[in-house]
């Protein structure tokens, strides 16, 4: 684990019977793009939330940048640098892009609300929002209502607000999900660029998506890592066609 920036060992989560996640570990490294793929009910977002600390595995652990986080809040693992994107029902519609962005660095300052009253910090905490719109492309929008985004500036400005927190590693479950064609080619674009700021793991449906972008993949199949490998060794892999792909690459 030592070269990852962000790694699982042997992480296991039961609930009842069922094995959701059965003893998984992935290493997410600097500069890539891992996604993480498997059917329906194959325990990928059980694995995003124990990484990201809203569900406690039964077994095993996460470490950021070598650091044992396991025991850590969620709060407390995005402030060790976990960029998690946030859901779409955590943004404030009736406000527009900008404050949005503000209460992700409000985020990474571990500041209250009184911050709202300093001038200075907030003037400091304006430019970090704007320099991560800028970075997404989101900037000639700053003023406009959040509610009037489409679903695709949504997910641009989730991800905006996870920027600002300086993240080491970014940790996405299904970004693409309900955007069409033209806001799913967006988005890949932007996320294509996005690994040189940090590596995503990326669980994702859309299988365009996923082989346009990620240098290494894992399939999970009933809580089981099956097959990492590249796009091509994925996609050439018996294992995986019998388990998962079937006809469909
Ligand atoms: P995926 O994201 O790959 O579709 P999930 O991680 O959401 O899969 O779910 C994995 C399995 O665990 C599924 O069978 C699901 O029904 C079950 N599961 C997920 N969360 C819970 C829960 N809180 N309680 C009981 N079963 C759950
Ligand atoms: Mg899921």
């Amino acid at each position: 684990m030592s070269d990852a920036v962000l790694s699982t060992r042997n992480l296991a989560k039961n609930f009842g019977a069922l094995k959701a996640t059965d003893d998984v570990s992935i290493d997410l490294r600097a500069g890539e793009i891992h996604a993480v793929i498997g059917p329906n009910g194959a325990g990928k977002s059980t694995l995003i939330k124990q990484i990201c600390g809203s569900l406690k595995p039964d077994a095993g652990q996460v470490f950021l940048n070598g650091r044992d986080v396991s025991g850590l809040s969620t709060q407390d693992r995005a402030h060790a640098g976990l960029g998690r994107t946030f859901q779409i029902s955590a943004l404030c519609m009736e406000d527009t892009v900008l404050e949005n962005a503000v209460l992700g660095t409000i985020g990474a300052e571990r500041a209250v609300w009184s911050f709202w009253s300093n001038a200075l910090k907030m003037k400091k905490l304006t430019e970090r929002a704007m320099e991560a719109l800028e970075r997404i492309g989101l900037a000639e929008h700053h003023q406009t209502k959040c509610a009037n985004l489409s679903h695709g500036q949504r997910r641009q400005l989730e991800v905006a607000m996870a920027l600002t927190l300086s993240p080491r590693a970014f940790i996405m479950d299904e970004p693409m999900a309900g955007l069409g064609a033209e806001g799913s080619k967006q988005l890949t674009g932007m996320l294509d660029g996005l690994r040189s700021e940090a590596p995503i793991l990326l669980v994702e449906h859309d299988m365009d998506a996923v082989f346009a972008l990620a240098d290494r993949i894992s399939v999970l199949v009933y809580g089981k890592i099956i097959a990492t490998g590249t796009a091509d060794e994925i996609r050439n892999s018996q294992d995986v066609r019998d388990a998962y792909l079937g006809e469909e690459v």
